[in-house]
């Protein structure tokens, strides 16, 4: 019998902290011995001096989320976790979401209907509080942090989801006595909602004015109030999908201040810019239409400037996954509609991983030990899955990527989600995930998807990690 049951042998291994040749043994789909000339496995796999990563944790994606109709996400558990296996992804958490008048405990239950027997990789919940009523504050809430249900979604906008500051104070305040993360949209409604309809007013409805009613300010005011709420609260919060400049700049201030001011931004805000949602009226650019929007290139070196220097905690997809040509995607009804009924988001879960290491690590602008930070192990950490998750140890799940420096072309034929496109169509990487082992079985190996439909199991979250523990 051998002694492992499989052996990843002449691995880089790298992880948020070091680089290393070594062998990876593994059995039950744990990593049990890191080392040199380990003995014998089942199975051996010969990464070659390849590099080697711990498998993404995309600490924000949205699958299978219900919607107000017409819209539907084009994917579910099966299609969502597959694409994310395919492109080095091995942890997802998306979001059961509360609608208003609904309870927290309901929205829960039906998320993990909609997850069972369909994922193909391990997965966690973060809520969204949308309704914040006395029982859910005081009863809901503090019980689904007890049962691993750690961290929820706060919206400053969107009319279905956005709370007052009186309820964001309410919802900080049960994770500061209860320990949970808060992770914030930050983008001021009602300066969304009057530049709207001053755009409507005068015709300029085309996906184009999307970014015209979301300019940088709105994001900006919105992240300083959120730092302030959660200032007056003391505790920590995560502003999430951070695009540009004056966002960086209030994060910058508080962190200054000492405040516990997590960040994360996404590749969108890296690859795109406001252009891909139009230079004309022509509705091509619903495909682009995300919140907040793309910004411009000084923008986006800005954004990168951030994740070099450790402004950003975290790198996430943001995947909102929905068809362009689709009565129940891009086009509700089957119609082009003004921006403001566009639904928002963009697909990313499988290009996420391949984008940064390809753009960010082999173009030189973050090291190998900066992307494992921001992919895997700071969202394994925000998220209270580390060290399971989010790392290359002893007693860690076996989720690993091996690299293939080879030159890829995007393509959405050769994606793996449910989605009719992709924003990266034609990009050139130089480097694609050759293979992705979840909990040690080779989920992807460079040409084919081999995930079993309901592999991946729920993950209930421990309490963030990202701080030091307080006595007491
Ligand atoms: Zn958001």
């Amino acid at each position: 019998m051998p002694e492992f049951d499989l052996v990843v042998r002449n691995a880089q291994a790298t992880t948020a902290s070091d680089s290393f040749l070594c062998d990876i043994a593994v059995r039950g789909g744990r990593i049990v011995q890191l080392g040199l000339d380990l003995a014998p496995g089942a199975r051996e796999i010969d990464a070659a001096g390849r590099a080697v990563t711990p498998g993404g944790v995309d600490a924000h994606c949205h699958l299978d989320q219900p919607m107000e109709g017409p819209a539907r996400m084009a994917d579910d558990f099966a299609t969502g976790t597959r694409s994310a296996a395919c492109g080095g992804t091995t942890t997802v958490i998306p979001f059961a979401a509360q609608m208003k008048g609904q309870s927290l405990r309901a929205a829960v239950e039906d998320y993990h209907r909609r997850a069972e027997g369909k994922a193909h990789v391990d997965y966690a919940f973060h809520l969204i509080v949308s309704d914040p009523t006395p029982k859910v504050l005081k009863e809901e809430l503090p019980a689904l942090i007890r049962e691993g249900y750690t961290s929820f979604k706060i919206y400053m906008t969107y009319d279905d989801l956005k709370l007052d500051d009186g309820q964001i104070l309410d919802v900080l305040d049960v994770a500061r006595e209860h320990g949970a993360m808060a992770m914030v949209h930050a983008e001021n409604a009602d300066c969304i909602e009057w530049l709207t309809k001053r755009l409507e007013a005068s015709g300029r409805t085309a996906p184009r004015y999307h970014a015209h009613a979301r300019p940088m300010l709105v994001e900006r005011e919105a992240t300083h109030r959120a730092i302030a709420l959660s200032q007056l609260v003391d505790v920590p919060i995560l502003v999430v999908h951070v695009s540009g400049k004056e966002a960086v700049e209030q994060i910058r201030w508080a962190r200054g201040l000492g405040l516990k001011v997590f960040a994360e931004t996404c590749p969108q805000y890296l690859f795109l810019t406001a252009e891909d949602l139009g230079t004309d009226d022509s509705y091509g650019g619903a495909r682009c239409v995300c919140s907040p929007p793309p910004r411009d290139r000084a923008n986006q070196e800005v954004i990168w400037d951030g994740l070099a220097d450790g402004l950003f905690t975290v790198f996430s997809s943001d995947h909102a996954p929905f068809n362009f040509d689709d009565p129940a995607g891009k086009k509700p009804g089957g119609e082009e509609v003004p921006f403001q009924h566009i639904p928002n988001g963009i697909p990313g879960l499988e290009t996420r991983m391949a984008l940064l290491w390809s753009e960010g690590v082999l173009a030189g602008r973050i090291t190998p030990q900066k992307f494992v930070e921001l992919t895997a192990t700071n969202p394994a950490k925000a998220y209270g899955l580390h060290p399971r998750k989010g790392t290359i140890a002893v007693g860690a799940d076996a989720d690993l990527v091996i690299w293939d420096e080879r030159e890829t072309v995007i393509r959405n034929a050769m994606l793996h989600h449910a989605v009719d496109y992709t924003p990266y169509e034609g990009m050139r990487l130089a480097a694609w995930p050759g293979m992705t082992l979840a909990r040690g079985e080779v989920v992807w190996d460079g040409s084919r998807f081999s995930g079993k439909a309901g592999a991946g199991r729920f993950l209930p979250c421990g309490a963030p990690s990202l701080l030091p523990k307080k006595r007491g």
